[in-house]
């Protein structure tokens, strides 16, 4: 089981099973969201989540895929929790920052790379995608 939450509380969150992916995601409206320079992002099925407290959504229609992606964040701290993407449905991207324990989660693959920060580093042999994999 992994769970996670908010800086204030209000939102808590719980996922079963395994994760499909960890995408770490370089596109500009990510890295704007998260205020960091890429976003980390667990990738499981929106069934095998289940969350309590009320988020708020940004509906986000600046993609490539011209399909919208809904950020949801704690309107009352601010941090951001998971977006569910309207190109992939059936899956949320998690904010990996916002687990409770996000070490064993190291990103498997990168993507977005074309507007990577030229000092952000990749590990050599994870994979690298200029846009999305899909
Ligand atoms: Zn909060
Ligand atoms: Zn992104």
């Amino acid at each position: 089981m992994i769970e996670g939450g908010c800086n204030c509380g209000s939102i808590r969150y719980r996922i079963e099973g395994t994760p499909l992916a960890v995408a770490a995601c370089h596109c500009t409206r990510c890295r704007r969201q998260s205020g960091s320079v890429y976003s980390v992002n667990l990738v499981v099925p929106t069934a095998a989540m289940t969350m309590t407290g009320q988020v708020k959504v940004f509906e986000d229609v600046d993609t490539t895929s011209g399909k919208p992606v809904y950020r949801e964040f704690c309107g009352d701290c601010g941090s951001p929790i998971r977006s569910l993407i309207g190109a992939s449905p059936g899956v949320v991207a998690v904010k990996v920052g916002t687990l409770d324990d996000p070490g064993p989660h190291a990103p498997g693959l990168h993507v977005f790379t074309r507007s990577k920060i030229d000092w952000v580093e990749i590990p050599s042999g994870v994979p690298q995608f200029a846009e999305s994999p899909g």
